[in-house]
């Protein structure tokens, strides 16, 4: 069937319509700092003011947490708390503390549709996690339940993982953990409660098994509270077979006192 001139005409509509909306895209979204919202020239990206707020983790810091020491205590040493209680994981290393811009970074990522800014937050987690990736042979993210991924669109951490796999070359295993069951949000709950909340929430998918079995994981989240959902995932992996579990986070949260106050 040959399109009649009012088709035509309409397809024409469409198209300028189309076209302005874009336009408008632009005026809507134009290149602003993911901070603070004044124009800067790149999108995506900090003024120079809002990445001088940044609190980039720096050594020295434990080993095992990654967590700064409060006195320099040299590099290579463990804290007192990770022999005491050591984590699942082997290692996790975190780019920034949640705090600040850091912590508005993290939030629009997760709840305002700007996965845009995906590659600028991987791309600082692989100047702070160089060690835990050269350690690690896949990378499987955290992943959503179903029901909040359906509200939320995608999954934060799963955007991040790509934009890792993408910076390092190592492969992302989108399918190889799930969710089983779904949980209250962390938020405003303590360490104790947390760990309640996700135990036996996560199953690396036995389908996907030979993707991780005896390999090294690099498992991936947006942001470290108490470790808790961390190492709920751990397990999980451990379980399915991976040899080792390390983690790579945008943010963590710098004090247990903290631990509460963030998602
Ligand atoms: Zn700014």
């Amino acid at each position: 069937m040959y399109p009649t001139d009012a088709s035509h005409h309409l397809q024409g509509l469409k198209l300028a319509f189309a076209r302005a909306g874009a336009g408008l895209m632009r005026l809507v979204y134009p290149p602003v700092c993911a901070g603070c919202g004044k124009m800067t020239d790149r999108p995506a990206a900090l003024c120079p003011v809002c990445w001088g707020t940044v609190r980039f983790i720096e050594g020295p810091f434990c080993e095992i947490t990654g967590l700064p020491f409060d006195h320099d205590r040299g590099e290579g040493l463990v804290s007192p708390q990770a022999i005491a209680d050591p984590p699942r994981y082997a290692k996790a290393r975190a780019a920034v503390f949640h705090d600040g811009v850091a912590r508005k970074i993290v939030h629009r990522l997760k709840y305002a549709d700007r996965a845009d800014l995906a590659p600028m937050m991987a791309a600082w987690m692989v100047r702070a996690g160089r060690d835990v990736i050269d350690d690690s042979d896949v990378i499987v993210a955290v992943p959503l339940h179903r029901g909040r991924l359906f509200s939320r669109r995608y999954n934060q951490s799963a955007e991040l993982a790509r934009m890792l796999a993408r910076l390092t070359g190592k492969p992302f295993l989108p399918g190889a953990m799930r969710r089983i069951r779904a949980t209250r949000q962390q938020v405003g709950l303590g360490l104790r409660a947390r760990q309640d909340n996700v135990r036996g929430a996560f199953l690396a998918v036995p389908e996907q098994a030979h993707r991780i079995n005896g390999l090294k994981v690099l498992l991936v989240d947006d942001v470290l509270t108490t470790g808790a959902t961390l190492e709920a995932a751990t397990r999980a992996l451990l379980r399915g077979g991976a040899s080792r579990v390390n983690v790579l986070t945008f943010a963590r949260v710098a004090s247990q006192g903290e631990e509460t106050l963030y998602a």
